[in-house]
């Protein structure tokens, strides 16, 4: 059926019958259960896994959301304030695509596990995905 499916960009299997973009538009679901916090946090981590699905500008901003997020210990509200001053300022220097649009990592994880065990503790999960994609794409992002 949906065997061979495998996901382009992250590599993530189906679900059942969901493929990777089904189980985003899922995502949509813990928003709505309250948790606008690991919505928001879910969304840049699929942002990040998926370049070509995404327009650079947004990339970048997920990934210095994820980063500011991880390294400064920042609520989500000041990581994501932080996220685009930084965008602000490095957005002349800043490669024109993302610099894993034609590098792939090899991904630890995937929407796929997130969404296995999302209804447990949305923001919980949310954050060892975010960890996750930076460890897994750490040595291909060079940034100033
Ligand atoms: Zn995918």
């Amino acid at each position: 059926m949906l065997e061979g499916l495998q996901c382009e960009e992250c590599g993530a299997s189906p679900r059942g019958m969901k493929l990777c973009h089904d189980m985003f538009d899922d995502l949509l679901g813990i928003k709505y259960r309250g948790d606008g916090e690991a919505y928001r946090l879910a969304v840049a981590c699929y942002t990040f896994q998926h370049p070509r699905s995404h327009s650079s500008t947004a990339w970048w901003f997920a990934y210095f959301y994820l980063e500011a997020l991880y390294t400064q210990q920042l609520t989500s509200q000041e990581a994501r304030e932080i996220a685009h001053n930084r965008y602000e300022d490095e957005q002349s220097n800043l490669p024109t695509e993302s610099p894993l649009l034609h590098n792939t990592p090899p991904w630890t994880a995937t929407i796929s596990d997130f969404t296995s065990n999302v209804l447990e503790a949305p923001l919980d999960e949310a954050l060892k995905w975010s960890h996750a994609l930076l460890q897994d794409a750490k040595s291909y992002i060079r940034v100033g």
